[in-house]
């Protein structure tokens, strides 16, 4: 095995993943970015908001509660993601989104799940499961980014995943191209929930990106429209609130 090792090393030496910068051989298992890129990825850092988990900049209430969460919170309970959109982080979820690096996807989810260990009630989760993408537009693609991500945090998490709680029933638009209000427009009654795999449990959602929340609100509502009991979400980085 250690001939093998020797050999794949020496035919394609061990490079970043995101900037192909060669790395040191004694990395250990977890590293394939290297030092650059990983400093550039932006960490949220304490203090954040005790509900979105967005980081607080200025002043702040002794409940920590972000401007948003304190005029119009969104419909599900707790959020949290390890970075900000933003640096190396950015970059990592654009090449795994766009480009199919699985290898990056897999560095995300588990950064995530070890996110959602440290900052959500666990014991309370029974399940996981991704915001859902309409099924043409799945088969068009081939790919759904936000799944594979959670099937990855499941088995990390030992949490069962939710295959078809949740479905998409109304085509989109991208949301990219939106304002922040015509987002929340887009999303509305977007959704719908199998009542039977969601009542009386309580689920951790799981996306690439938070923006604006649109989504993620108008999945929450539906899942707790059904039964549910928590909505948690979990995406691997989240823009600044506007
Ligand atoms: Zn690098
Ligand atoms: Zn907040």
């Amino acid at each position: 095995m250690f001939l093998v090792g020797a050999l794949t090393n020496l035919l394609y030496p061990p490079a970043c993943l995101l900037c192909r910068a060669p790395l040191p051989d004694d990395r250990g298992a977890a590293g394939i970015l290297c030092e650059a890129c990983r400093r550039r990825m932006p960490r949220i850092e304490a203090p954040v908001c005790s509900r979105c988990g967005v980081g607080l900049r200025g002043s702040f209430d002794a409940q920590l509660l972000c401007s948003m969460c304190r005029a119009t919170p969104l419909a599900f309970d707790l959020a949290r993601s390890p970075w900000w959109y933003d640096g190396s982080a950015q970059e990592a979820i654009r090449q795994f989104k766009y480009a199919r690096r699985w290898r990056i996807g897999r560095l995300l989810a588990l950064e995530m799940a070890a996110a959602a260990r440290s900052a959500l009630p666990l014991d309370d989760v029974d399940a996981v499961l991704p915001v859902p993408l309409h099924w043409l537009k799945r088969r068009l693609k081939g790919f759904h980014p936000p799944a594979y991500l959670t099937h990855v945090i499941a088995s990390a998490l030992n949490k069962p995943y939710l295959s078809s709680a949740l479905r998409r029933v109304r085509w989109t638009a991208t949301q990219t191209a939106l304002g922040w209000h015509q987002r929340f427009r887009n999303v509305d009654r977007a959704f719908a929930a199998r009542g039977a795999s969601v009542a009386g449990r309580s689920v951790l959602l799981v996306d690439d990106v938070l923006t604006s929340g649109a989504t993620a609100d108008a999945c929450a509502r539906t899942l707790k429209a059904a039964g549910a009991r928590r909505v948690f979400l979990l995406t691997a980085a989240r823009t600044p609130i506007r």
